[in-house]
């Protein structure tokens, strides 16, 4: 092992971003590059676009980030503008679909809303922040408690996470008092209506700077830091290969897509963290296949509506002054007006769900101005309860040989479905909604559940295990079975059912991973 070992990481998003700050902070001779496939789009690398301020800026950045749904700016991003076609429909600002329909899309028919953000930050750069901590069966049994404690100290940490955002909105506090008096008997202590704990800075004035890969990485792209001389990050820069000789990566093969070369890389350690489909994609095409590799898949499930918050309900618990300080709290951000946002968390047995609650000014999507509740005073609340997926070996994806995607490598078919356990919380999640909705206000929005993959939240498909048993990818510490010096990241590395936002999780198992390459390194 060099005394000055070099880590490549795949990948710019908060995992990628993580390995790297522990690794070049534990080990003071290591040197960590990162190799991301889409464009840089920030001044500060890897900042959240939520906070640009420009409407037009924020527009640009989001499409630079949609990878082959990027229309007219994909050329500049190196793929080639003849194999997609044209006027397809793209997915979540920000992002783009797998199965987009053109020539080299995947094809994800029972999946049809997995998506990907292609661009330094990754989906970090375009997401909602919403940074809960796993609970009961969601967390990873072989990890002990008092280890989780720490790693999601850590993790929070990394990821700047405030527990109590927004807590001092009385609009806020009225809307968890209401769903208190609805459910409050019905959970465990410690279980009930809550802020949702979000990651970010508060500003001064009432607003927020929403966290990114950027301060996940803080000082390594602080130029006054002397850590920042041991990190380089290469946008546009595609790995198309891990170099592995004999059963050990030695490094990875990088195509600069501004000039089309391509170039070996030599790792003492490779860190693989593309999400939870371009990673096991990438393995898959280095040949690097354990069986439950694409296995495993799982998502939460998302049911959600939209209500009028009703002016005599809040009204016993806000006061209409309280209601002017909310709004004028808003105007000071009109392009990012979420304010207070409450949830209630997954408890066992009785309340294996998420239920995430967005207080906003405006319903997401145009309400006919004849509508009754149509320009509410006292606004909306978007709300979803999150369903988990029991994992399947069938639910998966798998890779082509034989035909590519539009990048040339082994294209993906992603195959899904529910079962009737699923359906059965899906059922009772439902129920569930339609009580909170009624305690808060007036339908505006039917409950429905989002097609599959709506997420963006794809768990298991590298996911860790205690014994190489064909059921996991990777061992314990996110180390590659049969592979020395590979390690994956991601929402991929996730084994169990959940049903929260599973980005803080996912920070905490790499920051266990990256702990143990520091040792493996040292
Ligand atoms: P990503 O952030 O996806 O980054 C992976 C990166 O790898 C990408 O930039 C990709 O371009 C790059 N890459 C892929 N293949 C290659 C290759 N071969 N070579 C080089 N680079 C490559 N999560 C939450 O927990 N809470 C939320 O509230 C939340 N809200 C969201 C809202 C939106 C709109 C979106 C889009 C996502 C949201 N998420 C949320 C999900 C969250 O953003 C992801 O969990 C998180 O970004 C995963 O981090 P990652 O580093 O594993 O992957």
């Amino acid at each position: 092992m060099s005394h000055h070992p070099t880590i490549a990481v795949v990948g710019s998003g908060p995992i990628g971003s993580a390995y790297a700050r522990v690794l070049v902070e534990q080990l003071p001779d290591a040197r960590v590059v990162m190799f991301e496939a889409g464009p840089q789009l920030t001044a500060i690398p890897g900042e959240s676009v939520r906070n640009i301020p420009d409407p037009d800026e924020k527009q640009r950045a989001r499409e630079l980030s949609q990878g082959p749904q990027s229309g007219a700016l994909r050329e500049s991003l190196g793929i080639p503008a003849g194999v997609v076609v044209e006027g397809m429909f793209t997915a979540r600002q920000g992002t783009h679909l797998l199965d987009f329909g053109g020539e080299g899309s995947a094809h994800a028919p029972t999946f049809p809303a997995a998506a990907a953000a292609t661009n330094v930050g990754g989906q970090g750069a375009h997401w909602t922040c919403a940074t809960p901590s796993p609970a009961f069966s969601e967390k990873i049994a072989f990890i002990p408690d008092e280890e989780w404690d720490d790693l999601l100290a850590t993790a929070k940490d990394l990821l700047h996470v405030q527990s109590a955002a927004f807590a001092d909105s009385a609009v806020g506090e009225g809307i968890r008092s209401l769903l208190e008096e609805e459910f409050g008997d019905e959970l465990p202590e410690g279980y009930g209506p809550g802020t949702l704990p979000v990651a970010g800075d508060p500003q001064p004035d009432g607003s927020m700077r929403w966290a990114g890969a950027d301060v996940v990485l803080g000082p390594l792209i602080d130029p006054a830091s002397p850590l920042s001389e041991r990190f380089t990050l290469h946008d546009l820069s595609f790995v198309r290969r891990i170099v592995v000789e004999g059963d050990r990566a030695i490094g990875v093969e990088v195509e600069d897509l501004r000039t089309k070369e391509t170039r070996f890389v030599g790792a003492d350690l490779v860190v693989v963290a593309a999400d939870a489909f371009r990673t096991p994609q990438l393995l898959w095409a280095s040949g690097i296949r354990p069986v439950a590799l694409g296995r495993y898949l799982t998502e939460h499930h998302v049911v959600i509506t939209t209500i009028a918050v009703d002016a005599d309900r809040i009204g016993r618990f806000a006061s209409e002054q309280d209601l002017e300080a909310e709004i004028a709290r808003r105007s000071l951000n009109p392009a990012d007006p979420v304010a207070a946002v409450n949830r209630i968390p997954f408890s066992e047995p009785d309340h294996p769900f998420s239920l995430q609650v967005m207080y906003a000014e405006n319903p997401p999507f145009q309400l006919d101005p004849t509508h009754p509740a149509a320009g509410n005073r006292w606004g909306y609340v978007n709300m979803g309860y999150g369903v988990r997926k029991h994992p399947r070996v069938e639910d998966g994806v798998t890779f082509s040989d034989d035909e590519l995607d539009y990048r040339g490598l082994p294209n993906m078919t992603i195959e899904y479905a529910l079962t009737d356990v699923e359906n059965a919380e899906i059922a009772e999640a439902t129920e569930l909604l339609r009580r909170a909705g009624g305690a808060l206000g007036t339908f505006v929005a039917e409950p429905r559940l989002l097609p599959n993959g709506s997420s963006l939240h794809y768990m298991g498909t590298t996911r860790i295990g205690e014994t190489d048993d064909g059921t996991s990818v990777a061992d314990p510490w996110s180390r590659v079975w049969g592979v020395d010096g590979l390690v994956v990241g991601g929402n991929g590395v996730i084994p169990t059912a959940n049903t929260m936002n599973p980005t803080l999780m996912s920070v905490a198992v790499a920051v266990r991973g990256a702990r143990k390459a520091a040792e493996d390194l040292s």
